[in-house]
């Protein structure tokens, strides 16, 4: 598919529905290997002008989609380039509809508690399994920590919510570590599934 460069970072022109067909494909068809994805958004933009190490994660992301319009808008100013919304909410709410119960999901981030009520949520509405909770509040020394916990629990599907940046950075060192299919950076979406 096509890619763009927006201010030195990644940008795949790619539908909703594609990305869920790419992401259904690393879960379940192609050899088990880790993917990472990124939802960029303004505040990615804006910490990767101070945080290197932002840039290189979005860099070597395997799909970077649009999350919103001001992500859009600056694809059109910059290349008049049409690029569809693929929101963070809306991939995972996707993955999840589809897969249901085929899904093993590891939710990660967010206020102690809330990936719990995250996870109860998800499995009364769409049926999915629960690979494993964890917040996102824990310091950096316990990284390894929790990357062996998220890869001991098989998961197809890693959401990790720790903030613009942290998450993306996460994800990506530590890829082979929680080897799971997809690792997506997901911002307040633990927040929203929770309700
Ligand atoms: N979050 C987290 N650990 C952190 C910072 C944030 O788990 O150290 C969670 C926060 O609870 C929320 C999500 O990450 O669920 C997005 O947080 P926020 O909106 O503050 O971050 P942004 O994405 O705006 O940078």
């Amino acid at each position: 598919g096509k890619r763009l460069s927006l201010l030195n970072l990644p940008l795949d022109v790619v539908t909703l529905e594609q990305t869920l067909d790419r992401l259904g494909d690393w879960m379940f068809r192609a050899p088990r290997a880790p993917h990472t994805v990124v939802t960029l958004n303004p505040e990615i933009i804006v910490q990767a002008r101070t945080h290197p190490e932002f840039v290189d994660a979005v860099q070597e992301a395997d799909l970077v989609t649009a999350d919103g319009v001001g992500i859009v808008w600056a694809a059109r100013q910059l290349h008049r380039q049409e690029v569809p919304r693929a929101p963070g909410y809306d991939i995972v709410r996707g993955l999840m509809e589809r897969h249901g119960p085929e899904l093993r999901v590891f939710f990660l981030g967010a206020k102690p508690g809330v990936a719990e009520q995250a996870a109860q949520n998800a499995v009364r509405d769409f049926g999915v399994q629960v690979a494993g909770v964890h917040h996102g509040y824990f310091d950096p020394a316990e990284d390894q920590r929790v990357a062996d916990l998220v890869g001991a629990s098989r998961a197809h599907l890693v959401l990790t919510a720790m903030g613009a940046g942290r998450q993306e950075v996460f994800n990506q060192y530590w890829r082979q570590v929680l080897a799971a299919p997809v690792l997506i950076g997901c911002g307040g979406v633990i927040d929203v599934l929770a309700g």
